[in-house]
C-alpha cells in the first residue's frame, strides 16, 4: 500500500476548534490493525476509533455493505420503514434478551434514550418518579443529560447547571445504592465494565445484588454497554458474564465497527412510548444499519467469540509477564478491553513514545494517568498482539533504565 505523504504544515488544522491537544500527524488509510500517516509511518492501532472498530480498518465485509447500501437506498426518512432497520433490529433482539430496538447515532444519544424511556415508564408506572442512580466514575456521553448522569470528576461544574436526577452509588457497594433509593428512584444504570473510568469491572456480586435489589423496589436496571458491548469482553454482551437480565440496553461503538450507529434496546414490557417521544433525522437510516447488519453477522458467526476470548487471554498472559517483571500492579479487564496498572503516572509518556517509536509506532491509550488501556480489533490475528506485547516491552525496559 502506498500512501502519498504530504507534510503536516501543508493541512488546514488551524480551521478545526480546539477541543483537545492531538499530536501533529493526521491519519490518511487503515487496514485491519493498521494505520497509516501523512508521512507513510504506519501505527499497530491498539486504540481502533477508541473501542469502535471491532473488526479493524477497511474490513472488506463492511466495505461490501456500505457500497451496495449506498447504491440502494441512503436515507427513505425515519417517518418510514425500512429493510436494514428490520434486519438489524431482528439480529440484536435473536442474540440477546431484549425485544425491542430503537437506532440512534452515537452512543450518548442511545443513552438519552434509556433515559427517557426510564422516566416516561416513571410518569406511566411509577407516579412520576423519574431519579436514575448512576456510579462514581461512570462514563455516559458528552451530552448535557448524559455528562450529568456521568460520575466524572468535574463534570458536575463544567457546564453547570447539570440535569437533576442522577444520584451518584459507589461501584461494587451495594449499600451505598440502596441508601440512594427513594420515592422519586425509578432506575439504576451501569456499565459492566467502566471504560473510561479506567477499566474498572463491576463485580459478580454487586452486578446480582443490584439485580436483586431493583426487581425488588420495582426499579429499571440499564446497562450501558456501549463499550462493553458487541463481543468486546469475549461475550457479545457483557450483561451475559452475569447471569442476570437487564431491562434497558444501550450499545454503541463496536456495534457499526466505525460508523455512527447505537441503539437503545428493552424488553417488551417497558417499550412505552408513544406516538412522538421519541425520534431523530437519521435514526435507523439503512446506510448505517446494512454496516451493522455486517458487523453482528460477523461477530456472531461460529469461532468469532472463541476467538476474541483467545486473544484476550493472550494479551492477559502479556500484560501479567510484564506486570511481573517489571514490578507492575497487575492487569484488570475482560476480553479486549483490558488495562496495565503502572502503578505510577508514566501512562501518558508511554503513550506518546509508543506512538513516537520508528519505523512502526504503537497506538495505546491511558485512560487514567497511572494505566494503560488496550482495546484492539475483535479480529487481531495472535502475530500483532505479540507484536504489541514486544514493542511494549522495549519501552518498558527503558524506562525501568531510566527510571
Ligand atoms: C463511548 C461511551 C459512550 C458515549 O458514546 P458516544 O458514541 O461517544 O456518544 C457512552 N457510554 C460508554 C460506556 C462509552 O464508553
Amino acid at each position: 500500500m502506498t500512501v502519498p505523504t504530504q507534510p503536516f504544515s501543508s493541512y488546514d488544522i488551524d480551521s478545526l476548534m480546539f477541543i483537545t491537544r492531538r499530536p501533529d500527524i493526521v491519519f490518511v488509510e487503515g487496514q485491519g490493525s493498521w494505520l497509516i500517516d501523512n508521512n507513510g509511518k504506519r501505527y499497530l492501532d491498539f486504540l481502533q476509533g477508541w473501542a469502535v472498530n471491532a473488526l479493524g480498518h477497511a474490513n472488506p465485509g463492511m466495505l461490501a455493505a456500505l457500497e451496495q447500501q449506498a447504491r440502494r437506498l441512503i436515507n427513505p426518512s425515519p417517518a418510514f420503514y425500512n429493510d436494514q432497520m428490520a434486519k438489524l433490529a431482528g439480529l440484536l433482539t435473536q442474540h440477546s434478551v431484549f425485544d425491542k430496538v430503537f437506532f440512534t447515532n452515537s452512543g450518548a444519544e442511545a443513552n438519552e434514550g434509556a433515559i427517557k424511556l426510564a422516566r416516561k415508564w416513571g410518569r406511566l408506572k411509577k407516579k412520576g418518579a423519574y431519579q436514575i442512580i448512576t456510579m462514581d466514575h461512570s462514563f455516559h456521553g458528552r451530552t448535557i443529560a448524559t455528562m450529568s448522569a456521568s460520575g466524572k470528576p468535574g463534570w458536575d461544574t463544567i457546564y453547570a447547571p447539570q440535569v437533576p436526577g442522577f444520584p451518584k452509588a459507589k461501584l461494587n457497594d451495594i449499600g451505598s445504592a440502596e441508601r440512594l433509593i427513594g420515592e422519586e428512584t425509578v432506575a439504576v444504570m451501569l456499565e459492566p465494565i467502566q471504560g473510561e473510568g479506567g477499566v474498572i469491572p463491576v463485580t459478580h456480586e454487586f452486578m446480582r445484588e443490584l439485580r436483586e435489589l431493583t426487581q425488588k423496589h420495582g426499579l429499571l436496571l440499564i446497562v450501558d454497554e456501549v463499550q462493553t458491548g458487541c463481543g468486546r469482553t469475549g461475550k457479545l454482551f457483557g450483561y451475559e458474564h452475569f447471569g442476570i437480565t437487564p431491562d434497558i440496553m444501550t450499545l454503541g461503538k463496536g456495534i457499526g465497527g466505525g460508523v455512527p450507529l447505537a441503539a437503545l434496546l428493552c424488553r417488551e414490557e417497558f417499550a412505552v412510548f408513544e406516538a412522538g417521544d421519541q425520534g431523530g433525522t437519521y435514526n435507523g437510516n439503512p446506510l448505517m444499519c446494512a454496516v451493522g447488519v455486517s458487523v453482528i453477522e460477523q461477530l456472531t458467526a461460529p469461532g468469532f467469540l472463541e476467538s476474541v476470548q483467545a486473544r484476550g487471554k493472550q494479551l492477559q498472559t502479556i500484560l501479567l509477564k510484564m506486570s511481573a517483571e517489571f514490578g507492575l500492579q497487575g492487569e484488570r479487564g475482560d476480553g479486549l478491553l483490558r488495562a496495565l496498572l503502572l502503578g505510577r503516572d508514566v501512562g501518558v509518556q508511554i503513550v506518546d513514545e509508543a506512538r513516537e517509536l520508528s519505523p512502526e509506532g504503537l497506538l495505546l491509550n491511558a485512560a487514567k494517568p497511572d494505566l494503560l488501556r488496550f482495546m484492539p480489533a475483535l479480529n487481531i490475528s495472535a502475530e500483532e498482539m505479540d507484536k504489541m506485547g514486544a514493542m511494549l516491552h522495549g519501552l518498558l525496559l527503558k524506562l525501568a533504565v531510566n527510571a
